[in-house]
This record gives C-alpha cells, structure tokens and sequence, in this order.
C-alpha cells in the first residue's frame, strides 16, 4: 500500500449522498507528497463529499499549521493555516484538471485527494514570510532613523523634490 493510499476518495462507491472524511496529516504526508514549499506540518483535514446530479463537490477544511522557510533569516517558521475549500468532480472518459473542475475516470470514479489538500494548504502561505521578530528588526532602525534631525531635514528633501 502506497504511503498516500489512504487518501483516496470512492466516489462511484459512496453509501449515501454526503460523505464525511477526516485525516491528521503530519510530517509524514508532507515528505509522501514532495510539495515544494512545505516539508512539515501538522492540519486536521475535514473533507465532506456530496453528490449533485451531475458533480461531486468536495469540501475541505484544513485547520493547524505548516512550517515554512523564513524570507529573510532562511531558519523554519510556523505558518498556521485556517482555510476552507472546494473542488468539483465530475466523471469522465479520461482524467482531466483545469483549475476549477476535475475529471476522474468513470471505470475507476476514485479520486486521491493527497495532492488537493496539501495545494490547499500551499495557497495559504501568503507570498511574503517573514518571522515576526525578523520583521521587527529594520521597523525599530527606521523609527532610530526618525528621531534623528538630520534624517528628518533629508526626508523634508526627498518629499519636495517629488
Ligand atoms: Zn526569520
């Protein structure tokens, strides 16, 4: 059995029309999966399948938090992670993902959701991550700078001129 295996969905299966799942996903999901920005973590996954006419829509919540790589100090830092998420799943001939809708094959109507929860969780890391006492450090050498009068009369310059 594959180290992701258990993150298959049986949609073609399902024993009624909405169906629950939940997963603790920890470090090691996040070394099955090889994503590149996030190597650990730890998010309690709650995933409600239901089953329209023509769809399936997939809701996922993901709750807790990754680690992620500091932009400015390179050390890991925490990232928690709070988001909600839905995808649509339709059957087809072959497999098929354009952003908003995916297709799985009807022969199989499983759809491995391993991969879907951990770009879920990339999506929250917002572009700039910084440690908050990084992030502290140039804020206090800026506010030196305002205290001192010469600062001051360079900044009256720089405003005239634009
Ligand atoms: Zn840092």
């Amino acid at each position: 059995m594959g180290k992701l295996d258990g993150y298959k969905v049986d949609l073609k299966g399902m024993p009624s029309d909405t169906v629950s799942y939940r997963w603790q996903v920890s470090d090691d999901f996040f070394s099955a999966v090889q994503g590149p920005e996030i190597k650990q973590g730890l998010l309690d996954v709650a995933l409600r399948v239901k089953q329209t006419s023509d769809a399936y829509k997939l809701e996922f919540r993901l709750k807790g938090e990754v680690k992620v790589t500091c932009d400015r100090c390179l050390e890991p830092m925490s990232q928690p992670i709070d988001a909600l998420n839905t995808l649509k799943v339709v059957m087809g001939d072959d497999y098929a993902d354009d952003g908003d809708v995916v297709t799985i094959p009807e022969r199989e109507g499983i759809i491995n959701v391993a991969w879907n929860i951990y770009e879920f969780a990339a999506l929250e890391i917002p572009m700039r991550h910084v440690h908050e006492e990084c992030e502290a450090a140039p804020a206090t050498c800026l506010s030196g700078e305002g205290s001192d009068p010469r600062w001051a009369e360079l900044r009256k310059l720089i405003n005239s001129k634009s």
